[in-house]
């Protein structure tokens, strides 16, 4: 299917299953080199990377743990607004490798919040991998950005894992938004 509609916004094919994975297992292949006698652990951030880190996961061939956690934002007293709280967060993350697993990196601002939190319980490294990112949408310099599935326009994108209003999470292809 080239165009679906998911609820009131039409979308049309941008990335199929099977170049998604061909991707994603590169991107595999190049963590197993890379991380050659470690054990890192991998920490999804939920819940857009759930099909991501499935896939993922599947190529790599390392001793290796998984994990999820979630980014919450309430309104707080501090004069940036918005504070941001990870839950779920593994409690013994010291010492360890850490491999942050995004669905999607578009200004960064969520990326920055979990890295600076992460850092501060003392990992011996820490990682992201993103299966998108939208280069020109990116406002903050993240170093860690290490293992990128693909570069995108600045477009809304639905699909594996993904979603638009809650929906479309479960479409094996991902989509854009055929107008603003
Ligand atoms: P950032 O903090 O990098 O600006 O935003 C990251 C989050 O925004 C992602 O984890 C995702 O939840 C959401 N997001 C950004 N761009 C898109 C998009 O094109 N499609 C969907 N479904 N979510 C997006």
């Amino acid at each position: 299917m080239n165009k679906i509609k998911v609820e009131d916004k039409e979308f049309e094919i941008f990335l199929e299953n099977d170049a998604l994975n061909k991707r994603i297992r590169l991107l595999g292949i190049q963590i197993n080199i890379d991380y050659e006698g470690k054990c890192p652990l991998f920490i999804g951030v939920l819940n857009g990377s759930f099909l991501f880190m499935a896939d993922l996961i599947k190529e790599i061939s390392l001793p290796c743990e998984v994990a999820f956690m979630r980014v919450a934002s309430y309104e707080g007293t501090s004069s940036s607004g918005k504070v941001k709280e990870l839950i779920g967060l593994p409690e013994n993350i010291e010492g360890r490798d850490i491999i942050i697993v995004e669905d999607i990196v578009d200004t960064g601002l969520t990326l920055t919040h979990i890295l600076k939190m992460i850092k501060e319980k003392n990992p011996a490294s820490v990682k992201v991998s993103s299966l998108l990112l939208k280069p020109s949408a990116l406002k903050y310099d993240i170093e860690e950005l290490e293992y990128i599935g693909f570069e995108i326009p600045n477009e809304f994108v639905v699909g594996y894992g993904l979603d638009y209003n809650g929906l479309g999470r479960n479409l094996t292809d991902i989509y854009r938004a055929t107008e603003a």
